[in-house]
């Protein structure tokens, strides 16, 4: 599962948890970004940090383990890097890659789609806000509802800076840690916004 992580929230948790129980997956590897090319027009907190939000969330589940190809390649973060690396680390493995309806949508969008279908099989889970759409690839795409979870990366930031709670959006020990290194708020040298 791909994503900025900025910070890691329950929504994410919840839809890792729902595909892995109903496609029976070994584990599920949380890979942070490098750069991530889709966000242009502001800040991501620094890689490390987004890692650390990611093992901190992710620690108590033995299924869950998280990546760093992603941030050590440097660079803008494409799914189809992401999936060659995993491929050749592991050869025989069968190998998932867990969406959101949006970010779905805006792998459809890009020119090489095509080469990513043989990498992996792709599920789209559904988002509040988002329509959830198969693009006519069934046989690519799996369609999964999952319980409803409003909550993005982007307003939990925009929580923080307003000083408003993110108890129970996000895990405790994430709560703790943009506590501890002032993450999202504006008067922060730490945080990148
Ligand atoms: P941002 O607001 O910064 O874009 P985000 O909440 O969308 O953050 P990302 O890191 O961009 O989180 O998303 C990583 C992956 O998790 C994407 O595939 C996205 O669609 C999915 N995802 C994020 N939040 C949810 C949610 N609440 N329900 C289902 N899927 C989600
Ligand atoms: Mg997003």
């Amino acid at each position: 599962m791909g994503g900025t992580f900025d910070p890691i929230h329950h929504g994410h948790l919840v839809a890792a948890s729902e595909v892995a129980t109903e496609f029976a997956l070994d584990e599920v590897i949380f890979v942070p970004t490098g750069e991530p090319w889709q966000k242009v027009g502001r800040e991501v907190a620094p890689a490390e940090h987004r890692y650390l939000l990611t093992v901190v969330a992710t620690a108590a589940n033995p299924r869950f383990t998280v990546s760093r190809v992603d941030i050590d390649r440097g660079g803008a973060t494409y799914t189809i890097d992401t999936l060659r690396d995993f491929r050749e680390m592991y050869p025989d493995a069968e190998l998932f890659f867990i969406t959101g309806a949006d970010a779905m949508a805006q792998i459809m969008s890009w020119k090489n789609v095509d080469e990513l279908w043989e990498l992996a099989h792709f599920v789209s889970v559904t988002r509040p806000g988002y329509v959830s759409e198969d693009f006519g690839r069934t046989k690519e795409i799996s369609l999964m509802e999952i319980p409803a979870m409003a909550i993005s990366s982007t307003d939990c930031r925009e929580r923080v800076r307003e000083e408003k709670p993110v108890w129970y959006l996000v895990p405790d020990g994430v709560v703790q840690y943009i506590a501890k290194h002032r993450l999202y708020q504006p008067d922060s040298a730490d945080s990148a916004r």
